[in-house]
């Protein structure tokens, strides 16, 4: 019943405020254990707004080769991750930029929840290149929008730009998927140190978006 809901959030809450404080009073163990749930205390997330003073790239912001395999490349991003389990279409290639060639593919998938095919690809390719300029040599092409972990990843990685299918709003409007983070991509590039990095949204989404369903 709402009614009980209502009720336990309020003594939830008010359990916090007791714990928090007890934290003033207490000392030593004792406090540490009032203080050992801070994360309790944010709000939660779903209440955030996304941030849309920060636009994705136009297509011809990307090197000439890579759009003209754009497609071809999220494909093979798709190919990569199916049959996708259910809301869970995670793939991911990188592009040459210098003749559209697909040189790296990773997916994502369960176990630790750095698994991220976008994390997967650039990291397994970066390992086979150490000097890391075959890294900045290629775009990252990926079914959905990177999370902020990919995309400063991505950024750091120094990839030539990013082409992503399906957006992040999508994925918060399609729960169960795992997206908790409401941080787009082209606003962890537009606060990092590559502002100019491309960032292309939208590729074959008609696609991807059905992998996220
Ligand atoms: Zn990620």
């Amino acid at each position: 019943m709402p009614h009980s809901v209502d009720r336990r959030q309020a003594l939830r809450q008010g359990a916090l405020f007791i714990g928090a404080v007890g934290a003033l009073s207490l000392s030593g163990e004792a406090r540490a254990d009032a203080q050992a749930s801070p994360i309790q205390q944010c709000p939660p997330p779903t209440k955030l707004p996304l941030q849309p003073e920060f636009p994705t790239s136009p297509p011809d912001a990307l090197p000439e080769p890579v759009r003209r395999n754009l497609e071809t490349a999220m494909r093979a991003a798709i190919k990569v991750v199916s049959p996708a389990p259910r809301f869970r279409g995670f793939g991911a290639v990188l592009v040459n930029v210098d003749d559209g060639r697909i040189v790296a593919e990773a997916k994502g998938g369960d176990g630790p929840g750095t698994n991220h095919a976008e994390l997967n690809v650039l990291r397994n390719f970066g390992l086979l290149h150490p000097d890391g300029e075959a890294l900045q040599k290629t775009v990252l092409v990926t079914t959905a929008e990177p999370c902020p972990m990919c995309a400063t990843c991505a950024i750091f990685s120094r990839v030539a730009g990013v082409a992503y299918g399906t957006s992040l709003e999508f994925l918060i409007g399609h729960p169960p998927t795992r997206m908790p983070i409401r941080i787009s991509m082209p606003q962890v590039v537009a606060t990092g140190p590559l502002p100019n990095m491309p960032v292309v949204g939208g590729v074959l989404h008609e696609e991807t978006d059905p992998l996220f369903m």
